[in-house]
């Protein structure tokens, strides 16, 4: 694993068999430990992985448990030290703690990295040895594709254990998500419409989309179905038009994309769009839609689209849909289940809607009162005695999967 070769170890962490003290190049932690690190964002459980003879170097972090097992995936990626990747993987996990309690999911919050490079460093052998450290772990922690996994890196791993969502179709997996992700984003800008316009109704609406990739492109047949003006963009001219032909959009520049002027943005492309340099230029009311970490900054863009009076859809909400489709894989896939699930999305952003309004707070805060009461409460029912765990029984019996 030549990405973590020359890397900073962290302290206390063995490595090869020396302890990572004995290393000339310390990262600087300061006076913080490990057990810091960890319980900083109060992590439950991480878990270092190492096989010399496959190269895996792998870390699994579960954030919270409270509402079911913990999902998310695998991300490879050649971090520059060992610290980034630890850094990464306990932020993407806490995340996923969020994502699932705001989607009304009984899943925790989990996320796995794996270090090195996904161009040249992928094998059976290291998703086979990633796979049986997933197995040790006996459910708490399900993974699922991430930024440099994909679908056969998760029949590698599903060789191993049955804990692996993002399957192919034969083998009982979910396959694509966008189409959920899409009508869930579609619904969660309806309950953005019926708050800010006091109705649900996009006809007539000009919705700018960025990006016109997978999600983007059912996000706008859903839209031009509703009676939306559509105007899209993307950084390969005939992938935006190709999705305009298929839905009826407009095809605009790139580079004007925040030049439009629209009742609703929809980012759809890539993350931190929305940054010191942009946010001064939306003419928009709502900005909604589908893509990861739009705002650059949570807390500051956040509270500057509140100040110009734009309305903001919480990213992690609002495109649960992906998460919503692998979890279906857990119950048997089914996908108009998954999309029944997905449109749920409008309720609980309205309501986050609501509630930001109702305390003047930014909807990002609203989204986590939200989260946060929901695992409290839910918390506060475990203390009552049940024989079985509802998930457990998923997990057995009444597994579905053809393994
Ligand atoms: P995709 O790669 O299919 O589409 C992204 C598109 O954005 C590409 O066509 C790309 O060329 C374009 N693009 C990149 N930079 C651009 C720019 N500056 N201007 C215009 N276009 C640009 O990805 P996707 O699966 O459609 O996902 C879109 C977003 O939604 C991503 O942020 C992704 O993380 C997020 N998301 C996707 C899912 C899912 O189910 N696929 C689930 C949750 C979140």
């Amino acid at each position: 694993m030549s990405a973590t070769k020359t890397a900073a170890p962290i302290k206390g962490v063995m490595t090869n068999g020396k302890s990572s003290n004995e290393r000339t190049s310390v990262e600087p932690l300061g006076q913080r430990g490990i057990f810091d690190i960890v319980s900083e964002r109060d992590h439950e459980q991480v878990v270092f992985c190492s096989d010399k003879a496959s190269g895996l170097r792998a870390i699994i972090a579960i954030h919270n448990t409270t509402l079911g097992p913990a999902l998310g995936g695998a991300r490879m990626w050649t971090y520059a030290s060992d610290l980034d990747a630890l850094n990464d993987v306990l932020r993407l996990s806490r995340g996923m703690t969020y994502k699932a309690a705001a989607a009304g999911l009984n899943l925790g919050g989990g996320k796995a990295v794996i270090i090195g490079d996904p161009r040249i460093q992928k094998t059976e052998q290291l998703f086979r040895a990633f796979g049986r450290f997933i197995e040790g772990l006996s459910g708490r922690y399900i993974t699922a594709e991430d930024v440099g996994t994909g679908v056969n890196d998760m029949v590698h791993i599903f060789h191993e254990t049955k804990y692996v969502t993002g399957i192919p179709f034969e083998l009982g997996g979910s396959g694509d998500p966008s189409p959920v992700t899409a009508y869930g984003s579609f619904c969660g800008i309806k309950a953005c419409a019926n708050v800010r316009y006091g109705s649900d109704s996009l006809e007539g609406k000009r919705v700018v989309i960025q990006g016109a990739g997978h999600v983007a492109s059912g996000l706008a047949k859903y839209l031009t179905e509703a009676g939306a003006k559509v105007f899209i963009t993307d950084i390969y001219a005939e992938k935006a038009q190709q999705v305009a032909k298929d839905s009826g959009a407009t095809v605009f520049a790139p580079e004007d994309v925040f030049e439009m002027d629209c009742d609703i943005f929809a980012p759809a492309a890539l993350g931190g769009v929305i940054n010191d340099a942009t946010i001064g230029k939306l003419k928009c009311d709502i900005v909604a839609g589908p893509a990861n970490n739009q705002l650059g900054d949570e807390d500051k863009h956040s509270k500057e689209l509140a100040i110009r009076g734009i309305m903001y859809a919480p990213d992690y909400v609002i495109n649960a849909g992906g998460l919503i489709n692998v979890a279906s894989e857990l119950e048997g896939y089914s996908q108009p289940r998954a999309l029944k699930q997905a449109e749920n999305i409008y309720n609980t952003l309205k309501k986050i809607l609501l509630r930001s309004q109702e305390l003047g707070i930014t909807t990002n805060e609203a989204a986590n009162h939200v989260v946060e009461e929901r695992l409290a409460a839910i918390a506060s029912t475990k203390r009552i005695y049940a024989s079985q765990s509802h998930f457990s029984g998923r997990f057995g019996e009444s597994w579905k999967r053809k393994d």
